[in-house]
């Protein structure tokens, strides 16, 4: 197996060779970028299996690169800053990183989150079982588990599009909630709980030796990747 090609997209040049040597001894393959405005073109080149993303890049910021990479990438991307204030801002955006940290770090931290974030997206490559396949067209408003059409009222049908846009990533009842109802109506959070178990019910007729939505206590939920 080839190893993990992890892009080190960081513009101090100390900083990323000392991520450099770290991923590489941990069997990383490394690609350095110093400038945000030459990720996207590597990243269609190259593919990466994860980018470590600096916030302040010269070219384009990190973010706008988050963004950017969004639009075509499911790539995991770990957005580091120098400022934990910034965390919190990036957090409430919702840019679609899948996990943050905060400068100074030690690389053997950095290498370590690396690990997780790729065993956290490691089975989605391996579950090319068709028959776990989860499919949502919101153009059609239709959604499919392998090749059978689900039958799903609408609340479910956007409840299941949310989960499976990212497979494996936790979303919050709050976060659900924005979503299912952008009209801003107030639900309670038993009414999340109580689409989420009409949702598995119905999974559950189809593939009953699967649980395909997890909970999470006190977080929320996540369709498993
Ligand atoms: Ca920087």
């Amino acid at each position: 197996m080839t190893p993990p090609l992890v892009f080190i997209v960081e513009d101090e040049p100390k900083l990323a060779r000392v991520l450099e040597e770290y991923l590489q001894r941990d069997g990383f393959r490394t690609h350095q970028i110093e400038r945000g405005d030459q990720v996207m073109a590597q990243a269609k080149e190259l593919g990466p299996d994860l980018i470590l993303l600096d916030l302040m890049l010269p070219g384009l910021d990190g973010m706008e690169v988050c963004r950017e990479l969004r639009r075509f990438s499911e790539v995991p991307i770990i957005m580091t800053t120098a400022r934990v204030d910034e965390i919190d801002r990036l957090l409430g955006l919702e840019i679609g990183a899948d996990d943050y940290v905060c400068k100074p770090y030690s690389p053997r931290e950095v290498v370590a989150r690396a690990r997780a974030v790729l065993r956290r997206w490691g089975p989605k490559a391996e579950a090319e079982d068709t028959r776990l396949a989860v499919a949502v067209d919101m153009d059609r408003f239709e959604a499919r588990l392998g090749e059978r059409v689900l039958d799903l009222t609408p609340v479910e049908l956007r409840l299941l599009h949310c989960l499976s846009e990212r497979p494996g990533r936790v979303l919050s009842r709050d976060q659900l909630m924005n979503r299912l109802y952008p009209d801003g109506r107030v639900v309670t959070d038993r009414t999340i709980d109580s689409h989420v178990k009409n949702l598995r019910r119905k999974l559950a007729d189809y593939l009953p030796e699967q649980d395909l939505i997890r909970s999470v206590y006190g977080v929320g939920y996540k369709l498993e990747a």
